[in-house]
């Protein structure tokens, strides 16, 4: 009889993992309070397209119902929102009996701030509502005319530079704690990011600051900086800060997997315990939170338990996974971005310095098509970064 794999959580790394196993000797189930999948790095440009039709288009092509998906390849899906991991079950909100299994993989990722992941409490959610949701958003986008981005990361910066090429005559003013925006990138990239930003008419850049609310009047906004308390009114903010593990449902009796960032705490292995693993943004590896990551280690768990799978290893000795080598590419609006990839800086130098490369943007797209698993793609792409970000 076939061991029985949980993989709770459906996003990059659950998804990845239930199509690398699907073909191995060992039943799969995945749970999700989603009932689908959405390719977040995405949602900036998707968000803010120039139609609500073109919204829809792009939105459906980086979204798919789970099910069906999951059905085709062998793959149990059971919508529900984890509440409890105990006696080798797992107990979701939706159903009394718990989900049993041999081994369990959580890869239940990260929370943001609205709009970018969904946020469910203990519900779950299907696409009419998160499409519902989106089009709100949008529709505050629409009337909006000067929005705060409160963070310049990698979200943030994406957020003003798409809004002030595809909707110039909004005000954006960006307020960070550093010296440039995408102050953690690799290689100094968020010197050039500045650089783009500064030469944007519509965008105002407050650095080495942070901001606060300070009231609200109507539909306006009241912040404050820290230092130079400048005053910022605006008609929507968006906080771009910052990532929450989703381990909630550890607290009640497994607090003690969680490190005080609320990080599950894995061994080189990726293990918790015994038959328990957790693999992408929930787990403690120290290495940038992100779709990548997520999926580099996807794979790694997938090649430890296919050797456990074949009996060629036991739980004790499995290769320990090594953080990969640094890979970014953050959008400048829609036709430019900047990126360092295996070790090369795409700053769009000598032709674009005030806008970013057009080839960096045309790999953020073939990358979206790629996860997205055109021609098929997705795995043996995701294969080869493994084999080669391997410090
Ligand atoms: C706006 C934005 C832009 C980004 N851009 C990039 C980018 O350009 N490049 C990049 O590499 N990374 C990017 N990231 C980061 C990237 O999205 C994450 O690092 C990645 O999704 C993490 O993968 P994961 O599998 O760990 O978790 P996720 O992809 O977040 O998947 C977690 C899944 O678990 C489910 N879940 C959570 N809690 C429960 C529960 N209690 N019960 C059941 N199911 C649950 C969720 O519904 C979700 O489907 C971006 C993130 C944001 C927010």
């Amino acid at each position: 009889m076939n061991s029985k794999l949980v993989i709770l959580g459906g996003g990059a790394a659950g998804v990845l993992i239930a199509m690398k196993l699907a073909s191995q000797n060992i039943d799969v189930t995945l749970i999700d309070s989603k009932t689908f999948y959405e390719y977040t790095p995405a949602l900036c440009s998707v968000l803010y397209e120039e139609t609500d039709a073109k919204f829809h288009q792009h939105f459906s092509e980086i979204s798919f119902e789970l099910e069906p998906f999951l059905r085709k390849i062998n793959v149990e899906f059971i919508l529900g929102n984890a509440k409890l991991i105990k006696d080798d079950k797992v107990f979701i909100h939706q159903r009394e009996e718990g989900i049993e299994y041999d081994y369990l993989v959580i890869c239940t990722g990260s929370s943001y701030a609205d709009p970018w992941k969904t946020q469910n409490g203990t519900e779950c959610i299907d696409l009419n509502r998160r499409i519902n949701f989106l089009n709100e958003q949008r529709e505050k986008y629409k009337q909006a005319q000067h929005i705060l981005c409160i963070g310049g990361g990698p979200v943030g910066v994406e957020v003003a530079t798409e809004i002030s090429y595809r909707a110039p005559g909004k005000k954006i003013t960006l307020v960070d704690m550093n010296k440039t925006v995408l102050a953690n990138a690799p290689d100094g990239i968020g010197n050039n990011a500045q650089r783009i930003l500064n030469a944007r008419d519509s965008i105002t850049s407050i650095m080495e600051q942070s901001a606060s609310q300070k009231g609200q009047e109507g539909n306006t906004y009241i912040y404050e900086t820290d230092k130079s308390h400048t005053e910022i009114k605006a008609d929507l903010v968006y906080n771009c800060i910052g990532v929450t593990p989703n381990s909630e449902f550890l607290q009640a009796n497994h607090a003690d997997w969680l490190n005080e960032k609320k990080q599950i705490i894995v061994d080189p292995g990726l293990r918790v315990t015994s038959n328990v693993f957790a693999v992408g943004d929930v787990n403690s590896v120290n290495e940038p939170k992100m779709f990548y990551t997520a999926h580099m280690q996807a794979i790694h768990f997938v090649r430890n338990m296919s050797r456990i799978i074949k009996n060629n290893t036991n739980v004790e000795n499995l290769i320990p996974y090594h953080p990969s080598r640094p890979n970014m590419i953050v959008s400048m609006g829609p036709q430019y971005a900047i990126g360092y990839v295996s070790g090369i800086k795409l700053t769009g130098w000598p032709l674009g310095l005030n806008k970013g490369s057009h080839l960096a943007s045309w790999g953020k797209y073939t990358i979206e098509r790629i996860t997205m698993n055109s021609c098929h793609l997705k795995i043996p792409v995701n294969e080869v970064l493994y084999l080669t970000s391997r410090p």
